[in-house]
């Protein structure tokens, strides 16, 4: 902490430019804009597909928690500062000496940040970028403290703390984004040439996970499954507890797949197949949070492919009633116990009692 500001001060010192810089920045970015942003329960944002290719804007939901549930669900030092607003100290973040193409994303909500086209080394020990992936996914907000005025960043859906901008980038547009670490998690562009074979993972939710389980582990490309719950609070839940009610948890199926086989595309197809994703909490005669219809994201190529995918979905008429799958980026996976594992195929069968 002691580094930056001692750095920050040489630059508005020193260097003289960014001290009117970020009085430009201040009148164009404003705090108005994000207190607006605070209550509007929807945010407009841009995902990357699976090539690399902006999604045209894309309406979605906040990723908005209380205090406590941030808590839960960061580490303290992921906390400190995404929600407390703290700096990590300079070179010893995990990405500032990263050169490996690929995306950066929100470790809160998964939304993509910043490409490594972007990066360049500012000599600060922060990771540094001239730009982001898209204007529409970086919050903007003039930060008053440590008696200096400067631009605060932060994730435009999940309001986590990234950073500050400055103006003293390079070209094409002269800013530094400045960002910690620590609040971005890094999805390496697989190299062309690469040989060998892949492993993507996924992760859904559509009811019951005996069924869910048996139906993607007869998909032709698919590497491997287990059941286990996701999405809730409590670390390592038991089935009873989920059972209760009282976790947040559904029950999934991570799915392991070469993506060279079978597309996440077509799992996505498999997926709504496999389910009514209309009924909110409910499959069947299962009723209760668990059941609920979620996909948990694991790239931001995922998620732009699951909101393109439950877009067509919707358009084309298939169900009558609104969809109401939930999409979040995937966080801890619990692996449920053993007798969960497979259950259907120890059993010969192929779907759920009831059902
Ligand atoms: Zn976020």
């Amino acid at each position: 902490m002691m580094t930056r500001l001692f750095w920050i001060g040489m630059t508005l010192a020193g260097l003289g430019i960014p001290v009117a810089a970020q009085s430009r920045l201040e009148k164009k970015e404003g705090s108005a804009m994000n207190a607006a942003s605070k209550i509007n329960p929807e945010v407009t944002v841009r995902l990357l597909n699976e090539k690399g290719n902006l999604t045209p804007p894309l309406r979605v939901a906040r990723a908005l928690k209380p205090d406590n549930e941030w808590k839960e669900l960061l580490t303290p030092e992921h906390y400190k500062v995404m929600r407390g607003k703290g700096t990590e100290r300079a070179f010893c973040g995990i990405f500032h000496d990263n050169h490996k193409k690929g995306v950066y994303a929100c470790v809160g909500c998964g939304l993509p940040l910043f490409r490594s086209d972007a990066k360049f080394d500012s000599g600060t020990g922060w990771p540094s970028f001239f730009q982001p992936v898209a204007e529409e996914n970086i919050g903007r907000e003039t930060d008053r403290t440590l008696g200096m005025t400067r631009t605060e960043i932060h994730c435009a859906r999940c309001d986590a703390h990234l950073g500050h901008v400055f103006d003293d980038g390079p070209d094409p547009t002269r800013l530094r984004y400045c960002l910690n670490s620590i609040a971005m998690s890094f999805h390496e562009t697989r190299d062309p040439a690469a040989t060998g074979p892949r492993r993507e993972k996924a992760m859904f939710g559509a009811g019951c996970f005996w069924g869910v389980e048996e139906t993607f582990r007869q998909v032709k490309g698919v590497a491997a499954t287990a059941v286990g719950f996701s999405g809730g609070l409590r670390k390592y839940p038991t089935y009873e507890q989920v059972c209760r009610h009282d976790t947040g948890h559904a029950e999934v199926v991570q799915v392991e797949f070469d993506p060279d086989r079978v597309s996440y595309e077509q799992l996505l197809d498999v997926f709504w197949g496999s389910h009514d994703p209309t009924t909110a909490d409910r499959q069947g005669p299962d009723v209760g949070s668990q059941y609920r219809s979620v996909i948990f994201f694991h790239t931001p190529s995922q998620e732009a492919t699951t909101r393109m995918s439950l877009e067509k979905l919707a358009k084309n008429g298939r169900f009558s009633r609104p969809i109401v799958t939930q999409i979040e980026t995937a966080r801890e996976f619990y692996r449920a116990e053993e007798y969960h594992q497979q259950y259907l195929a120890k059993r010969g069968k192929s779907d759920c009692p009831g059902k």
